[in-house]
């Protein structure tokens, strides 16, 4: 005789005495339960206070295991959600950092995440456990989240996903180019250096990636850049303001290049492909702890090398230039000659607005001495140098400066029996300068 699953769940629980024998009998059949064991414990279940299982998610459980208390561990399992309890097997666990929602909230989630978010936003809600910062962790957890969301949303939406999971993976191919006149990006596989743009048409250069012009055909980027800095009416005009913005801000992960200064936050995230980095050094930024050993800052953070513009910002001008003296690296003090605005530092940056980030000139006063930019952006200015020529700012490091940079990068020297503090101190700059300078550090001259 068939039995519907209705009928079963009433049969079970009213059944009594020799009816719940004839019961199990008919659920074992209908089952293929193992034992009357089996059936009592599923009974026993099905019957107690205050809750309603699924007959079948009873009987999947008790097929599982015969230990009470686990089966209503496993059968009771919370939304991290709605706080709702669900059998194990209705939950769906974020295999990255093991969170669980039940079905109706991860779809939920994840069907507005898939719409409203960039593909490296499409994470887990609870928990900051995964370092999207860590290539090698997202593509984990992408693999696995596509099966999973490939299952549960709607054809529809998972398109959706997975066309947005491919644009992010063409973006991080090495062959990967972003037009500099219209923000285009495009995979280009030759080896030219004047290449035009698919969509707006305009050229540009493949590998300095400026605004294509004929004087650059037969000179290398670094040559046509120098001649554009002695012969363009713009550099004339606008000197060190053209410096930082040539110098800009590039994403390391997707090449996309912003004509920004660096400005006093060094926390930026690239609009296109939402890379999170320091753009003194380019390292990521990191959510929660990272794999970085020894670390132990849980929050947002970065791991600098000695020369990031982080560190050297706070330098006054004065001793900025001693380092760069040290070694004869001239540098500008004098705005160029026909400059128009003598008050304002014109410098872009970008600039906080409520939630907004906008692209503004900076604005603040300018001093003597300081070629036409405001004091930071002539700190950035020095530092530019001081990176381009690789200069080691640990050369003018005093007893307190040396001491925390030997902490953070774990340099270790043991001080000799009665040793005098200069020689040892001497050691440990000596130690301190094999850690090498930032790897990531632009390095244009
Ligand atoms: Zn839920
Ligand atoms: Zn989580
Ligand atoms: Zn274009
Ligand atoms: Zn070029
Ligand atoms: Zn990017
Ligand atoms: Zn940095
Ligand atoms: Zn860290
Ligand atoms: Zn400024």
């Amino acid at each position: 005789m068939q039995l519907s699953r209705a009928e079963a769940k009433t049969a079970w629980l009213a059944a009594r005495g020799d009816e719940k024998k004839r019961a199990c009998r008919r659920l074992l059949a209908f089952y293929d339960l193992p034992s009357r064991g089996h059936c009592e414990l599923a009974l026993s279940l099905l019957q107690e206070e205050g809750v309603e299982y699924d007959l079948e998610d009873v009987v999947e459980a008790v097929m599982d295991s015969k230990d009470r208390e686990y089966i209503l561990r496993i059968l009771n399992i919370e939304c991290q959600s709605c706080y709702g309890r669900f059998p194990m097997k209705k939950l769906q666990m974020l295999t990255s950092c093991q969170c669980v929602m039940c079905q109706g909230c991860f779809k939920m989630f994840f069907e507005f995440a898939v719409r409203e978010k960039h593909v490296t936003e499409i994470v887990c809600q609870f928990c900051d456990s995964l370092d999207q910062s860590d290539p090698e962790q997202m593509d984990m957890h992408s693999s696995t989240l596509d099966t999973q969301l490939r299952d549960c949303l709607d054809p529809e939406v998972f398109d959706i996903y997975s066309k947005k999971l491919m644009e992010y993976t063409i973006m991080k191919d090495p062959k990967f180019l972003w037009c500099c006149h219209c923000s285009f990006g495009f995979i280009y596989e030759g080896n030219q250096l004047k290449i035009q743009c698919t969509s707006c048409h305009k050229s540009f250069c493949s590998q300095c990636k400026k605004p294509w012009e004929p004087q650059h055909q037969d000179l290398s980027c670094e040559m046509f850049l120098q001649w554009k800095r002695d012969n363009d009416p713009e550099w004339q005009k606008q000197g060190l303001v053209c410096f930082l913005q040539e110098n800009g801000i590039t994403c390391p992960s997707c090449g996309f290049q912003y004509a920004l200064a660096k400005g006093g936050c060094m926390h930026f995230t690239c609009l296109q492909c939402k890379h999170q980095f320091c753009s003194g050094c380019n390292q990521p930024f990191h959510k929660a702890l990272c794999k970085n050993v020894p670390c132990t800052i849980n929050g947002l953070h970065a791991h600098h090398p000695r020369d990031c513009l982080f560190y050297m910002r706070d330098w006054k001008p004065d001793r900025l230039k001693e380092l760069l003296q040290l070694s004869g690296v001239a540098f500008n003090t004098d705005p160029p000659a026909d400059t128009e605005n003598l008050d304002a530092c014109s410098v872009m940056q970008q600039k906080e607005e409520g939630v907004q980030l906008l692209d503004q000139t900076c604005g603040n006063k300018t001093e003597p001495g300081q070629a036409g930019l405001c004091e930071k952006h002539y700190r950035e200015y020095l530092v530019s140098l001081i990176n381009d020529n690789s200069l080691d700012p640990a050369t003018l490091y005093d007893g307190g400066e040396l001491a925390a940079a030997c902490a953070r990068y774990s340099v270790v020297v043991q001080r000799g029996e009665g040793e005098e503090d200069y020689p040892y101190k001497a050691r440990l700059l000596e130690k301190l300068k094999e850690v090498p300078l930032g790897e990531n550090v632009a390095r244009r001259k």
